[in-house]
Parts: structure tokens; sequence; C-alpha cells
């Protein structure tokens, strides 16, 4: 059977293939791990195997298993799903990055609710670049308000955005949204001097994402396995 640490080392080599192909000069593109519903047991093993940032997008599950990884002192934690009202205080609480706030009001629970004695919470914006009914994240047209507000906020630094666009197996229609949110992406990195991160590509889109710029790809299934 192939091990955790034979799945990161594919992951990792197709990132540095998409790199070497488009020809972006100096493009760094980091990979979280995406454990969603996966055990704790898996994400030590892939710790062990050099990895060190992983995405969860369900709250209660993922603060178990972050109690359950206590130990692994320099693990990053980034939350990825949908946030509740009811839930903010635990994500500010337990999580290193927020990728998925797409309102202010619950951006300003996260920076109210961001203990004292922890660094400040790195947030990314999550666009619905397509405009899906379905699909959580912000309009295009609301990012520069939310923008503004997060960036003013004591407790938050605004590190850049982060969206799912719409499923596609076309590498040119993957593209073109990847595409529209990097031209959001250069355009709020021009006014915030803190934006470095262009959250987009998953294990079916990597290569179009990183063609687009992409600087952070969010794996899942290629690492962990498929999800019931
Ligand atoms: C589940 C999830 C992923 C990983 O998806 P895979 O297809 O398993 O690689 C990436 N990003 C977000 C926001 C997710 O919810």
């Amino acid at each position: 059977m192939i091990t955790i640490a034979e799945r990161l080392k594919i992951a990792y080599d197709r990132i540095a293939k998409a790199i070497k192909n488009s020809h972006i000069l100096g493009q760094k593109v980091a990979l979280l791990a995406v454990s969603k519903t996966k055990p704790s047991t898996l994400i030590r093993e892939a710790y062990q195997a050099g990895q060190r940032q992983f995405g969860e997008s369900y709250v209660q599950e993922a603060v178990g298993k972050i109690a359950e990884l206590s130990d692994l002192s320099d693990i990053e934690w980034h939350f990825i799903g949908p946030i509740q009202s009811n839930k903010s205080a635990q994500v500010a609480a337990h999580f290193d990055w927020v990728q998925s706030v797409d309102r202010i009001k619950i951006a300003r629970r996260l920076n109210d609710q961001r203990p004292a004695e922890r660094a400040k919470l790195n947030v990314l914006i999550q666009v619905n670049i397509d405009d899906e009914q379905s699909k959580s994240g912000c309009s295009l047209s609301e990012v520069d308000a939310l923008a503004q507000y997060i960036a003013t906020s004591d407790n938050l630094v605004l590190r850049g955005v982060m969206a799912i666009p719409k499923k596609s197996d076309s590498l040119n229609e993957q593209q073109h949204s990847f595409a529209k949110l990097q031209t959001c992406f250069n355009q709020l990195k021009s006014q915030y001097d803190s934006i470095d991160t262009l959250s987009m590509g998953m294990s079916n889109d990597v290569e179009a994402a990183i063609s687009q710029g992409s600087t952070m790809v969010r794996i899942g299934t290629d690492i962990f396995g498929p999800r019931n």
C-alpha cells in the first residue's frame, strides 16, 4: 500500500512540475494538506513526513484533532470551511489561519474573539469567483469593503484571497476562473503590504491554478485518499 509520505512526495513533485511549466519567475507554491474527515493518526503521519500546514472544514471535528496533536508545536492549522456565527469563537481560539472569511460580521467576531495571548489571526477573503448560488464566498464587488475592514482590525492580518471555482474538467475554463481571482489578488496587493497569499487549486485543478499564479494549493484526496 502507498504511504502518506509517498503520496505527499507525489503531490510536491506535481506542484514542482506545474511551477516549471508556468514560467512565472520565482513562483513559490505552498501545499495545504486538507485533512477534513481524516483521523489525527494520519495527520501525525503526514507531519512526521515533513508536512506542516493542514486544512480543516468542520469546527467540532477540527478542535478535537487539534487537541490530540497539541504536542506538535510548529503545526499550522488553516480553517477552510463555511463559518457560522456560533462557531466563530472556536475558530478564533484554535486556528492560525482562516481562509473562508466572506462577510464583515464574521471578520468582526473573529477579531473580537481572538485570544490576547495568540498571534494575530491570518485571514484570506473567500471569493465566490463564478457567482454560484450554492457556494459561500463574497462577490468580487464586495472584496474592497471587506478587505478594508480586515486590514484595519487589530487582531487580524489580511494575507490574501481564496476561491473554489466552478467544477470543470476543461483546463481553459479552470484557468478562466483562476485568472479572475488573480486579478483581484493583484489589486489588493497593490493596496496592502500584508498581501502574499493566493489560495487556489485542489486535487483536480492544481496545474490550472499554478499557471494563474497560485501561491497555495489545497490538496485532500490525493494525500489522504477519498472521503466518504
Ligand atoms: C475539501 C477541500 C479541499 C480539498 O479538496 P480535494 O479535492 O480533496 O483535494 C480544498 N479546499 C477546500 C476549501 C475544501 O473544502
